[in-house]
């Protein structure tokens, strides 16, 4: 049977899955591969494993965790024996809320989350603050951190021209505003694309020409404009704007407490 991914450079796979629309990743290196988060449950996991055996013999050596949200991390537990990788704030945020994580797959997935029950979280044993990389012999995967955007903890994975960006971009669905700090979020995913990826792979949809990038950082200063402009929720201009407007009330409800939060 052929494996299910999409190889967007070389050897550099992507496999979207149907549940979330949800992007992960895959390195290939000498001996070992690396993966770029691990889906919402155990079970999920356990689906990326038995994919990438179809796809190589070795070993899952590293993982990257792009930020805490439970659907990029709560499948860590299936990949005990790897090296988990995060931003500091993403381990802080695990082992600090970690019900609070899985309260919100639950949320998301109903009954499918009780694998969850029992489960302790993995964090990300390696953490750093602003850069990292690692080798994955004769190959160089560059973790890097550049503000706060989608999380306080949003990781970008670049392997020469093809970057992983996280939920700091997403493909065909609005941005996620929940955990955002939409004032910042224009500058730190900017930073981060600063040298110019051939690709992009968002944590959710399809893979991302730079156009397309370009195109989503206008509609996130967009917001961040129409958030700062605002007195009120009541004083929101929605005329014209990127997104619903429920999305727009979350990013406002968000940007008003930006300094505010920790
Ligand atoms: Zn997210």
């Amino acid at each position: 049977m052929p494996h299910p991914f999409d190889e967007v450079g070389d050897g550099i796979f992507r496999r979207r899955y149907e549940v979330l629309d949800q992007n992960i990743g895959i390195v290939l290196g000498e001996e070992a591969v690396a993966v770029i988060d691990t889906r919402s449950i155990p079970s999920h996991a356990d689906e990326i494993a038995a994919d990438l055996r179809r796809l190589t013999a070795l070993p899952v050596g590293w993982v990257v965790n792009t930020h805490w949200h439970w659907d990029h991390v709560l499948g860590n537990s299936s990949f005990a024996a790897a090296e988990f990788w995060g931003h500091q704030r993403c381990r802080e945020v695990m082992l600090e809320e970690p019900e609070a994580i899985k309260a919100a797959a639950h949320r998301w997935l109903g009954d499918a989350a009780a694998e969850l029950d029992g489960i302790d979280l993995v964090a990300p044993g390696k953490v750093f603050t602003r850069d990292a990389v690692l080798d994955l012999g004769g190959r160089k995967v560059e973790l890097a951190y550049r503000g706060k955007g989608h999380t306080d903890a949003d990781v970008t994975v670049r392997i020469g021209d093809v970057l992983f960006a996280g939920d700091l971009l997403e493909e065909g669905a609005p941005p996620a505003y929940g955990d955002s700090y939409p004032q910042q979020w224009p500058d730190t995913i900017a930073e981060h694309l600063s040298y110019a990826p051939r690709l992009v792979v968002p944590g959710h949809g399809d893979v991302m020409e730079p156009n397309a990038v370009a195109t989503q950082v206008v509609e996130l200063r967009d917001v961040a404009r129409r958030c700062a402009a605002a007195a009120s929720e009541a004083d929101l201009d929605f005329q014209g704007a990127p997104y619903p407007t429920d999305v727009i009330k979350l990013a406002f409800a968000r940007s008003v407490t930006e300094q505010d939060l920790p």
